[in-house]
């Protein structure tokens, strides 16, 4: 387990890897579409909701400044009637007085009513309380009233009594057509009056509210009774309203606070009348509402994360170790690890069998170019460094072995008298008759041009005597092929017993051949035991 994990991390991800690839490209593409889909439905939901509330505040502006306008109509008229009524009782201070009652309290209408004669003299008042009965008025409302000598609406002024009012008045016309004065009802801007009743209870908790404002911009009605007697000026929905314009705008209010306004203006007053409510206040559900979206997703959002991430360790996991053991490809347990790797998916399957292949094809080569090394290509024998390799094996075995060198009788003469490729037969059958005699665990070499020799193992000197005896009849009796026959001269010693440094061993062995040979060749001679003691 341990091993396969530091092989596992062997490769560091010094750049991106598959798994961080996947996991950025599925989170990339479920996240953008989200927050695209999200943010979009945001803004055409604050839209909307933005241009419904500016809607639906022009249309309510526009119904209020339609009842005002019917209640200074109706206003107008009551006092027109009454008008009518007084023409023939201008000299009668009790009836005068009574009928400035009835107008009073008929309807709530006025906060007073006043009647004056064509100089502002004022005749009959209610209430009483006034004080002004006796006196000549020469305020605002007053002097617009008596120069007109028509209906009026004034502007806001400043009463003689003190109030901050607006007279709405009628003039009184005797039946021959002679002005005698004019009856007038005040309302009270700074006191309840009846534009509280008109006005005033659409105030609502949401934030909305209205207010009015006069030709000159003065404030006439505002919730905020401290705002009323007010000048408003750099207000676009104010300077649109006044002009008679009607409509609805996002206008930032005296506090600066951003709001959505309807306005509407009031004919017979040349009033405005603004119907508005902050933006923020407007807006504050849907923000709400995208909240808890978000929040009603995180969950799924989070799920499908976890989800896409241990996908993509899934899905890089087999790549991940197979590029760990083509990075590893020289190591002799990769095979083994790449074998461990499930492959579960079809690219990642053909590629592990691909490696597989290649890798053992590799090892086979690796094998193949080992054993070439150490063979003698035109023989198939070991040659000197295979030679080496078994002799230092038998030493760390400390395995007993013979030597037996060989070398054929007069080969020059065949190479002369056949060819140099009748010669290489030759020692290709030679190789071939050594194999034989040799058993299991023998090792053949050849170490020279036509020069032998066999070790046998386990093989004390006179068994290998025998062995080479047996060679050497083998080759003679051996009738090859256009040469006829050959022959073969051998020399054998033995280690330890010839003697206990091995070099000195082979060089007996060399030494027996070379006495073979002078004694006439074809012939076996081997070393006696302990003759040529190494010396030390
Ligand atoms: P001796 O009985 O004394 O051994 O006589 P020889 O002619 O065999 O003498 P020697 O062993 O010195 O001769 C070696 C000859 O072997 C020389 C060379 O022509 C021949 N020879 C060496 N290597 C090869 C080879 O790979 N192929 C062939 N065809 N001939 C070779
Ligand atoms: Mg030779
Ligand atoms: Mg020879």
């Amino acid at each position: 387990m341990k091993k396969s994990n530091t092989w596992r991390r062997s490769l560091a991800p010094s750049r991106l890897d598959l798994r961080r690839l996947i996991l950025a490209l599925t989170i990339a593409s479920a996240l953008i579409p989200f927050i695209n889909t999200f943010y979009a439905g945001y803004l055409v939901q604050r839209q909307q909701l933005i241009d419904t509330t500016l809607e639906g505040h022009h249309a309510y502006a526009t119904k209020l400044a339609k009842s005002t306008d019917d209640f200074l109509q109706s206003a107008l008229q009551q006092l027109a009637y009454s008008a009518q009524l007084m023409a023939s009782h201008m000299k009668e201070p009790g009836y005068l007085t009574q009928e400035a009652h009835r107008l009073r309290l008929q309807t709530k209408s006025f906060n007073s009513v006043t009647i004056i004669d064509p100089t502002g003299y004022v005749l009959a008042t209610s209430p009483e309380t006034l004080q002004i009965k006796g006196k000549t008025l020469q305020s605002a409302g007053v002097v617009e009233t008596l120069t007109k000598r028509g209906p009026v609406v004034s502007q806001p002024y400043l009463s003689t009594a003190g109030n901050y009012i607006v007279f709405i008045s009628q003039p009184i016309f005797s039946t021959d057509g002679q002005y005698l004065g004019a009856v007038g009802g005040s309302v009270y801007l700074k006191e309840d009056n009846i534009l509280d009743t008109l006005l005033g209870s659409h105030f609502y908790q949401d934030g909305t509210y209205v207010y009015v404002v006069d030709k000159n911009k003065h404030i006439i009605y505002h919730p905020d009774s401290q705002r009323v007697g007010d000048r408003v000026i750099n207000n676009d929905v104010i300077n649109s309203v006044i002009k008679g314009e009607s409509g609805a705008a996002t206008v930032f209010n005296s506090k600066g606070v951003e709001m959505l306004a309807g306005y509407a203006i009031i004919p017979v007053a040349g009033w405005g009348i603004v119907a508005q409510r902050p933006k923020a206040t407007t807006l504050a559900p849907l923000n709400k509402l995208m909240r808890a979206v978000l929040y009603k997703t995180l969950p799924i959002a989070l799920v499908m994360l976890v989800v896409i991430w241990w996908s993509a360790r899934r899905i890089a996991s087999p790549l991940r170790q197979l590029a760990n053991g083509a990075h590893d490809m020289d190591k002799p347990e990769t095979a083994q690890n790449i074998q461990a790797v499930k492959s579960w998916y079809f690219e990642s399957h053909e590629l592990k069998k691909a490696m597989l292949k290649g890798l053992n094809r590799l090892q086979r080569n690796i094998t193949k170019l080992r054993e070439d090394v150490n063979t003698d290509p035109l023989t198939g024998l070991g040659n000197r460094r295979h030679l080496e390799a078994a002799v230092t094996a038998f030493q760390t075995q400390e395995l007993s072995f013979s030597v037996i060198a060989i070398d054929i009788d007069h080969f020059k003469r065949i190479n002369d008298s056949f060819g140099h490729d009748t010669g290489d037969e030759v020692l290709t059958q030679l190789a071939h008759t050594m194999r034989e005699v040799s058993r299991v665990g023998d090792v053949a070499c050849r170490v020279g041009g036509e020069e032998f020799l066999l070790l046998l193992p386990n093989t004390p000197l006179d068994a290998a005597a025998n062995a080479a005896e047996r060679l050497r009849q083998l080759v003679e009796d051996m009738a090859l092929a256009d040469v006829g026959h050959i022959t073969i001269s051998l020399g054998v010693a033995h280690w330890p017993d010839s003697d206990m440094d091995i070099k000195a061993v082979f060089q007996q062995a060399d030494a027996m051949l070379y006495a073979a040979k002078r004694s006439g060749r074809n012939r076996v001679m081997v070393s006696e035991a302990g003759s040529m003691p190494h010396k030390t």
